[in-house]
């Protein structure tokens, strides 16, 4: 754990024993995806059940090639990506997505890619790059965006382009798809929601009982379940149940303070894993984040008409809805955690929260009355230490 942390120049938690097991699955992710001949690339909140619901195995390619490069980014490789037809001003995300595909062509090791037209326009496009480039498939599929006078048609509309999506996918796959698999895959899917909704109320209480980059590792792991559900579920069960005792003996984690800023997190994270240390570091902790928070928000309904519930879902997660309805869905989940303060995070070169950013903020200034900044980074190393002095002043202004 140590070595893999020292690569990335990020502080973990050592006194959280349980969490090496998921650090482990997070490093043998790739090795995993290597040996896999059903893996499709998937961006960050499609749901990964669609996927498994085939036999197939789910690969949030932004975060794992993205967070992979930290500290050894490829200059010349994200060129290729640009040669390739990615603009130079793509979020560094998508480039060092396709920076890491692109260059291994025939090699790569993606069956095929899914894209879902309306989530993130920049995505969608260099899937297809990556698509064309490595001679693999692309599928897609379209999400209307929340609109709640138009739930009936929105839904149907959901659900036709599930089941033809489940054709042709299940069609390269080799597996049909059928409702009683569907909902199997729901009720694992629901097993990790339903922990990572344990792990966030834990961080309702007062006293901080994990630090902000385990936390925030945990979320990432919705989107995908990093390719196992059951020994995922097995993982966060331990780290709860450890994070509980904390809980319960009142003890804080080793670096955050006895009584810090308690912050809630909007918006894309970087790729840097250093900023959730300095926000430990300059007095503050993580309470809640909402970057896979779509995944996680609500269980799936079990029982009922299974694809009927799974398009309401899909319809309602809050990442489809316009600026002012997601501020709104939002601002439910972020008084839960209680926090003192918020950080809003854009990504240099994402137009869906940038664009958006002062719509959100106001909604929330206006709803919440607490102090909000925001904070903007890109590709380069340098772009998250140079945030620490602005974010030490904010934790610091909310004393
Ligand atoms: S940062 Fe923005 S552009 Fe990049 S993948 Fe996320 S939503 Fe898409």
């Amino acid at each position: 754990m140590s070595e893999q942390s020292q690569l990335r120049h990020v502080k973990l938690d050592t006194s959280l024993k349980s969490f090496s097991k998921l650090w482990n699955m997070f490093m043998q992710t790739k090795d995993r995806i290597e040996k896999n001949d059903k893996v499709v690339a998937k961006w960050r909140n499609f749901p990964p059940e669609i996927i498994y619901t085939l036999g197939g195995t789910p690969y949030d390619l932004l975060l794992h090639e993205g967070l992979a490069t930290t500290t050894t980014r490829d200059v010349k490789s994200i060129g290729y990506a640009i040669e390739a037809g990615l603009s130079a001003d793509s979020c560094p995300w998508n480039l060092t997505a396709a920076a890491g595909i692109l260059p291994r062509k025939n090699s790569a090791p993606i069956n095929m890619f899914l894209a879902a037209a309306g989530q993130c326009d920049i995505s969608a496009k260099s899937w297809q790059i990556m698509s064309r480039n490595t001679g693999k498939p692309l599928y897609s599929m379209e999400i209307p965006a929340f609109h709640a006078r138009s739930e009936k048609r929105s839904i149907s509309f959901i659900e036709g382009e599930l089941l033809s999506l489940f054709e042709r996918l299940g069609r390269r796959l080799g597996r049909q798809y059928s409702e009683s698999r569907l909902r199997n895959e729901i009720k694992r899917g629901n097993r990790i929601r339903s922990l990572l909704l344990d792990l966030t109320a834990l961080l309702s209480h007062r006293r901080s009982v994990m630090t902000s980059l385990e936390y925030f590792l945990t979320n990432v792991t919705a989107g995908d379940y990093l390719q196992d559900p059951d020994h995922l579920a097995s993982s966060l069960t331990e780290i709860k149940n450890e994070v509980e005792a904390r809980s319960k003996e009142g003890e804080s984690p080793h670096g955050i303070l006895d009584d810090p800023i308690r912050i809630y997190y909007l918006g894309m994270a970087p790729q840097d894993l250093r900023l959730w240390n300095i926000i430990d570091s300059s007095g503050g902790s993580l309470v809640g984040c909402d970057t896979y928070l779509s995944l996680f928000s609500r269980l799936i309904p079990e029982s009922g008409a299974i694809l009927r519930e799974f398009a309401r879902w899909i319809w309602m997660m809050p990442h489809h809805m316009p600026s002012i309805d997601r501020a709104k869905a939002l601002i439910q989940f972020v008084k839960q955690q209680k926090p003192d303060a918020i950080i809003i995070g854009n990504v240099i070169g994402c137009r869906n929260l940038s664009s958006s950013d002062r719509i959100v903020k106001e909604t929330l200034r206006e709803e919440l009355g607490i102090p909000i900044t925001s904070i903007e980074f890109g590709s380069s190393d340098e772009d998250v230490p140079l945030l620490e002095p602005q974010i030490r002043a904010f934790v610091e202004m909310c004393r």
